[in-house]
């Protein structure tokens, strides 16, 4: 029999229970990191429902809140999960092993990636709208679907405009697709219909991406709203003074590639290509340099990936798309191995005149089919790992990717652990702020609020890894 006081400590405790907020989850003893800051701080407790952090404060914060799941990371640091902001999904004879970068992806604490257009889009957009409604594990992707091209363009996949009807169109139908973003490249687009996709894209409320048309000026294209320049090369074409005249000379057809190449790299001006930047920035233009893929190609000679152990968790028929390339270089001469590699040096050397002079630096990697080595998921912690080796800070290197690339859509609900923001994280037993190799000492990762320990990934990893043997035993 209950005594009197029994009952009521019984009380007691029943309604204390009962007053306090039921949440999904608390991270415990977190040293939270602040990118943008550049600052950290210990002891935090992050507390958080379905998809979205609540508030973060100190232990006496554990009075108002009843927790179904409490992760106690002892100390460990806390920042937003990764994003890698060009990435491309793709390869229609081998789908599945698309699928199968979703918790690859997630396993490398990514948790967006901004897919730049592929030959699978419908796939991708339905992978998306899984992700979000919950029904599938992966990370948030925002797609370009098809890219614009001009006709007979060399991708497959690609959304083909030769008029300005057609263009028209295929906006609408991009429209209907409900894209994230578009991409548009100059394989055979016209320049001017160019021009015309980057302002009409812009006018319907797009960020728009892509390659820069020789025909034209980076300011031109800038000034059109393109919002990034994808890969890190293109900015050469600013940094002469006879920018304006090369590009005239290459839509006139009085300047060959080539001769456009050298009158560039001979006129070399480090005062106008700062100048030009600060143009670009002032418009809004920032750049994903994919230094990663650019130096894979480059030093292919001199890497030696094929025991890589990330390869385990890669499909054979996406691996065997890295072939075309090694095979198409496979007969290059000293001279144009050197000549890549300097070429390389030369572009890379522009990231501290980027940062100078205010532009954008977005993180991105082209990892996904075709580009060889460029390894999904670990592509990105390679690409910050880059980003520093050619002048960027460990600090600059994060926000290039966990800031600026959800500040390219406008989204106010990522980049930082606060109160309102997306419960999208991970969890690192190093400090990245100090040494950005940290990134890869994943103890979990959150998403959507949802939990994956340690050992989640690596169960996770292990059940892509005998996906993968079992297709490669089943194919021929
Ligand atoms: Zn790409």
């Amino acid at each position: 029999m209950m005594n009197r006081n029994y009952i009521f400590l019984a009380v007691l405790i029943l309604s204390a229970c009962q007053s306090k907020t039921k949440v999904d989850l608390v991270i415990k003893n977190a040293t939270i990191l602040d990118i943008q800051e550049g600052t950290l701080s210990e002891s935090r407790f992050v507390i958080i429902n379905a998809d979205t952090i609540m508030e973060v404060g100190d232990g006496s914060m554990m009075e108002k809140y009843h927790p179904a799941r409490e992760l106690d990371i002892d100390g460990n640091y806390l920042m937003p999960g990764l994003w890698d902001n060009h990435v491309h999904f793709g390869g229609a004879e081998y789908i599945d092993e698309n699928e199968q970068l979703l918790p690859l992806y997630l396993a490398f604490g990514v948790t967006t990636v901004r897919d730049a257009a592929g030959d699978i889009s419908l796939e991708v957009l339905k992978w998306r709208d899984e992700i979000n409604a919950g029904d599938r594990i992966g990370p948030d992707i925002l797609t370009s679907g098809p890219k614009l091209e001009g006709i007979e363009s060399i991708w497959p996949g690609d959304l083909e405009v030769g008029t300005e009807h057609e263009l028209d169109e295929a906006l609408d139908s991009l429209d209907k697709l409900k894209v994230d973003f578009i991409k548009i490249t100059d394989n055979t687009l016209e320049p001017q219909l160019f021009l015309k996709a980057v302002q009409k894209a812009t006018a319907r409320g797009y960020s728009v991406s892509g390659h820069i048309p020789a025909e034209l000026t980076l300011d031109q294209v800038s000034k059109a709203g393109q919002k990034t320049v994808e890969h890190l090369s293109y900015l050469l074409r600013a940094t002469t003074p006879h920018e304006a005249e090369i590009s005239k000379g290459r839509a006139e057809g009085t300047l060959s590639g080539a001769n456009a190449a050298e009158l560039q790299s001979n006129t070399f001006d480090e005062a106008v290509t700062l100048k030009n930047f600060q143009q670009l920035a002032k418009q809004g233009t920032a750049v994903v340099p994919t230094l990663l893929i650019s130096y894979n190609i480059a030093y292919l000679d001199e890497n030696d990936f094929a025991n890589d152990t990330i390869l385990d968790y890669l499909g054979p028929q996406l691996k065997e798309s890295y072939q075309w390339r090694i095979q198409r270089m496979a007969g290059e001469n000293e001279a144009t191995k050197q000549a890549r590699k300097q070429a390389f040096e030369t572009v890379s050397n522009l990231i501290p005149l980027v940062k100078k002079s205010g532009m954008k630096i977005i993180a991105g990697t082209d990892a996904g089919y075709l580009n060889t080595y460029d390894f999904p998921g670990l592509a990105i912690h390679l690409e910050l790992q880059k980003l520093v080796e050619y002048g960027l800070t460990p600090q600059e290197a994060l926000i290039a990717s966990v800031i600026n690339g959800p500040g390219y859509f406008n989204f106010r609900e990522f980049g930082s652990v606060q109160q309102g923001k997306a419960a999208n994280l991970i969890v690192l037993s190093k400090n990245p702020l100090e040494d950005i190799s940290a990134t890869l000492s994943i103890e979990g990762v959150v998403k959507d609020g949802k939990v994956y320990t340690r050992s989640d990934l690596d169960s996770m990893l292990a059940e892509i890894k005998s996906w993968v043997s079992a297709k490669e035993e089943r194919l021929p």
